[in-house]
């Protein structure tokens, strides 16, 4: 489902994946676009989608995903039916092994040969991005897949020659806070250096693991520590970024060389547009700071698809603090999130530009 595009920076993977209808939604009676060639896709959709869109006085809103294509069609009859294309667009067909192992793998696979990686879900609140990152007890997620992929791999090509080094950090972006995720008291970091030589956090926690189940207990940790003192832990993750950071060392006794990969998780705070009305002042503050980072996250990633040579990685904290695994020779993947039903059309909208400018010239 991939369409190369050889303009463009190859190290650069943008896609998007549509969730399914949650059963609310289904109750609600919204529909999920099926595919059917003899008619339009349009045409089918359901007596509640059309009857909303009716009630609004707005043009019939609605988006189909075409996995076939990598692309997602935007569909709106008083104006424009507009095709956006990606590197790989998945429908509620696809689950995240699909997505791991056709996207993920190969940017897994390279930070094992010394090569640094990020790979980003982007999206509005609740169009799952901690489902496909992290994962439920049912549908595991990227993040414990690659752990498991760097410890096959480990299994594998250990030997009294080749030694491996796993650690991990976890921190948490909120506004200009970074919190130490892995630290008791998940204490507040400071980012130093300049972009001329790289940033980095001199008091980030680093622990070594020995299994990919270690990992997971360290994610869960840094997960306790997220949530410890929120009364709406949701509400926070919709704010802030977390950041789960693995390094793996891989020593040659033969030639005394180390490699070093670093592999960057992150769950994107959710990037819906806070509205106007009825939200206080601080509120609108703290949303335009976490559009503005998200946006400084869009340019970086779209100055290094065009292969531009000036990267504004100063911009933010979080393309700061990523400067070394985005650009250069690491490879990145933003998977951008949207939901199928129609109320969600404005921020899909949204977040299918976002992802789109973030590769296109
Ligand atoms: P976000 O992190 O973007 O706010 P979540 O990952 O929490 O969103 O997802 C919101 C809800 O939708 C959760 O209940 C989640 O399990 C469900 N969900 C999200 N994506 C999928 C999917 N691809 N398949 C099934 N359920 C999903
Ligand atoms: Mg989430």
């Amino acid at each position: 489902s991939a369409r190369p595009r050889t303009a463009l920076n190859e190290c650069v993977k943008v896609v998007v994946r549509c969730r399914p209808l949650s059963d609310k939604e289904k109750k609600e009676g919204y529909d999920e676009v099926k595919k059917r060639p003899e008619q339009k896709w349009y045409e089918r959709l359901s007596a509640k989608t059309v009857a909303e869109n009716k009630k609004s006085d707005a043009p019939l809103q609605v988006v189909k995903v075409w996995p076939e294509r990598g692309a997602v069609q935007v569909y709106n009859p008083k104006g424009q039916d507009k095709l956006f294309t990606y590197d790989a667009a998945y429908d509620n067909s696809a689950n995240t092994q699909t997505i791991y192992d056709e996207m993920v793998r190969p940017l897994v696979a390279s930070v094992l040969d010394g090569f640094n990686g990020c790979v980003f879900a982007y999206g509005q609140t609740g169009t799952g991005k901690t489902h496909t990152m992290e994962g439920t007890a049912d549908h595991e997620g990227v993040i414990p897949r690659a752990f498991r992929h760097i410890w096959a791999h480990i299994e594998t090509s250990a030997s009294p020659d080749v030694t491996h080094l796993v650690s991990c950090s976890y921190v948490e972006l909120y506004l200009e806070d970074v919190r130490d995720l892995l630290a008791k008291d998940g204490k507040k970091l400071t980012i130093r250096g300049q972009e001329l030589n790289g940033f980095y956090i001199p008091e980030m926690t680093s622990v070594v693991c020995k299994s990919a189940a270690e990992m997971v207990r360290v994610m869960r940790a840094g997960n306790r520590n997220r949530a410890a003192g929120r009364t709406d832990m949701n509400e926070h993750s919709s704010r802030s970024h977390a950041v789960f950071l693995v390094t793996v060392e891989t020593a040659h006794r033969a030639n005394n060389r180390i490699r070093v990969g670093k592999l960057n998780l992150v769950d994107l705070a959710g990037s819906e547009r806070q509205r106007k009305t009825g939200a206080s002042a601080d509120r609108l503050r703290e949303a335009a700071r976490i559009n503005q980072a998200l946006s400084s996250l869009g340019n970086v990633i779209s100055a290094l698809a065009e292969n531009s040579p000036h990267v504004p990685y100063r911009d933010s904290k979080l393309t700061r603090i990523l400067q070394d695994s985005l650009g250069g020779n690491s490879k990145t993947i933003m998977i951008a999130n949207i939901g199928p039903a129609s109320y969600n059309y404005d921020e899909t909208v949204t977040t299918l530009r976002y992802a789109h400018r973030a590769k296109a010239i």
